[in-house]
């Protein structure tokens, strides 16, 4: 038996034994072509292309009937790419000229983009790789017809195992039989982890070499709260994993049949539930899991991969749209948060040394993409004009930003001939706007506290570094006084305050954030079944006590220890791991 532990970006338990699909990294044989076989080998290519295209088509149809609307826009991408001219031209190039076989032809192609890719500075853009890698394996199924839709007919309890996770793959497996996913590598914000959660698969990344020192049909368990992977699993590690399972899955189903139920503490005091989304198919979630409304649209993740800058007719669109769907529900349109580590394809590239710290949010939009600012805002504000849309600014410092950003606002309105402006609200995530809470809620119409931000500035914790995952987070009190400081000063003047980080998805974070005075919480939709249950199990005046003690206590460690106790009697898989976010 050997254990190793990665990171989870899927939870729950699963069982199994290992898939290591040969296909995923292919040993294509490089051979030199006849001058007399180039036009058969560009024969073979356009038709890899055709197939693989109508293939995807059909992917596409399927998950948009499967998953809901605008799921399928995922694979509108590789669509694209699979009549991209400059693809197309490279690879016959290769052909032609280099003599190249199909095979190495298209290796080579799809190597260069993908290297290009993952050289980026942009998380985002690195994560796109995995697309160009699926594609070239989807093509590469097309030239070796024997491993074509080998994956889509696994064994019982099968568990992918695979350098990276990649998004045709989840929904092209037998999804019936696959229980899991280990992966070598992949970002929590990929395409595919978000896929991974809305089907229910448990999945686990960071396990290094995972393809080597597992081997096809190895046992497995996978432990999707904490990342443990257990190789080999002895007799009682499996009878303990079985229990666990048991436990986990009856709290999922209680908490899925509350989903209907109001989401408020067994002594009454209700909490509203919002989603937090990044594209806009997922606002079906809000309906799916009975939410309030969308707290928080990241509105920068549709156009980090644009080749151009979004036009106000694509983004009032798009916003009109998601406003429409959540059928006079809020939406709470957070205009882009771009610079950092969010670089759009569209803009040139720039280095910052701390780019966390540099020209970044709001201070982005104001002073170094002005038009960009604008058409957005504009956009926003038409959006308003039918729906019920809430503009929300990113890293607001203080008074002097938010009054500039609003002054921009009313005139843009002026000018579109707009008299009822939407509510306009700023997100307080840098210490900087908590000290200046009183003067921001005096300029604005309501506030949201992005904790992942506010936590990383508090403690000076980049939050990208898994080195700090266990001591740095919201649990730390410093980070609740701050929290906390937000959520008085909001109630003090009457405006509303909505936690909008990741800290509300976790249970436990989000008791106790609710014994801090939180009454609104936006989330991962996928998580607020659990957040609701345990709230419905909870009563206030113990989470006020809870949080008291929280915030009297002298480290992430304590606090993280008091939070498990307090709350293991009323929701038992409280016991099991950290707290963490
Ligand atoms: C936050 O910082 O908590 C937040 C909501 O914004 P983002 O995670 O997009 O930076
Ligand atoms: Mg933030």
């Amino acid at each position: 038996m050997k254990i190793v532990i990665g990171k989870s970006i899927s939870p729950g338990y699963a069982k199994g034994r290992a898939v290591i699909p040969g296909v995923c990294q292919p040993e294509l044989t490089k051979v030199q072509i006849r001058l007399d076989h180039i036009e058969a080998e560009l024969g073979r290519f356009h038709t890899a292309l055709e197939n693989s295209y109508r293939e995807l088509e059909q992917l596409q149809a399927r998950v948009q009937s499967e998953l809901g609307s605008d799921s399928a826009d995922i694979f509108s991408a590789h669509l694209m790419f699979l009549k991209d001219p400059q693809f197309i031209d490279r690879v016959e190039v290769c052909i032609r000229n280099d003599r190249m076989n199909l095979e190495s032809a298209i290796q080579v192609t799809i190597d260069e983009l993908a290297q290009l890719l993952e050289d980026s500075n942009n998380t985002y853009l690195r994560e796109r790789a995995a697309d160009v890698r699926d594609l070239h394996r989807r093509l590469h199924r097309q030239i070796t017809p024997s491993d074509h839709r080998q994956l889509a007919q696994l064994a019982p309890e099968s568990i992918l195992v695979a350098r990276e996770l990649l998004p045709s793959d989840l929904l092209e497996f037998d999804r019936e039989h696959l229980v899991g996913i280990i992966t070598e590598t992949g970002g929590e914000t990929g395409h595919a982890a978000i896929l991974a959660r809305a089907l229910g698969v448990p999945a686990v990344t960071g396990i290094a070499n995972a393809s080597q020192i597992i081997t096809p049909g190895m046992p497995l368990l996978i432990d999707g709260q904490s990342g443990k992977v257990v190789l080999e699993p002895a007799p009682q590690e499996l009878q303990a994993s079985v229990a666990r399972q048991a436990s986990y899955d009856r709290i999922v189903q209680d908490a899925v049949d509350a989903e209907e139920c109001e989401c408020k503490t067994c002594d009454g005091t209700k909490v509203r539930l919002f989603a937090n989304i990044g594209r806009p198919f997922e606002v079906d979630l809000v309906a799916r899991h009975h939410l309030d409304g969308v707290g928080l649209f990241r509105t920068e993740y549709l156009f980090l991969d644009e080749p151009y800058a979004p036009s106000f007719e694509r983004q009032r669109e798009i916003y009109c749209k998601v406003a429409a769907a959540l059928d006079g529900l809020p939406l709470v349109i957070r205009t882009l948060d771009l610079g950092g580590d969010k670089w759009p394809a569209f803009l040139k590239p720039r280095f910052e040394a701390n780019p966390n710290l540099g020209v970044r949010g709001l201070r982005f939009s104001l002073f170094a993409a002005e038009e960009l600012f604008h058409a957005q805002i504009r956009a926003a504000l038409h959006a308003a004009k039918e729906h019920n849309v809430r503009i929300m600014l990113p890293m607001v410092l203080g008074q002097a930003d938010l009054q500039h950003a609003i002054s921009i606002i009313h005139k843009i309105a002026e000018e579109n001939g707009i008299i009822n402006l939407p509510p306009v609200g700023a997100l307080v995530e840098t210490p900087a706007a908590v000290f200046a809470i009183d003067e921001i809620l005096a300029n604005c119409d309501f506030i949201s506290i992005g904790t992942n931000d506010l936590t990383q500035f508090v403690l000076a914790a980049d939050r990208n570094a898994t080195a700090l995952i266990d001591d740095y987070t919201i649990l730390h009190p410093s980070v609740l006084r701050a929290v906390q400081r937000v959520i008085t000063a909001a109630d003090g003047a009457g405006k509303s305050a909505t936690i909008c980080g990741e800290a509300a998805a976790d249970p436990r974070v989000a008791c106790l954030l609710v014994g801090l005075g939180a009454r609104r919480l936006s989330m991962n939709p996928v998580s607020a079944a659990q957040v609701r249950y345990a709230v419905r199990a909870a009563r206030k005046d113990s989470l006020e006590q809870l949080a008291q003690a929280a915030l009297t206590s002298d480290s992430t460690q304590t606090v993280s220890t008091l939070v498990s106790d307090a709350l293991r009697s009323i929701y038992p898989e409280f016991g099991s791991g950290t707290v963490s976010v």
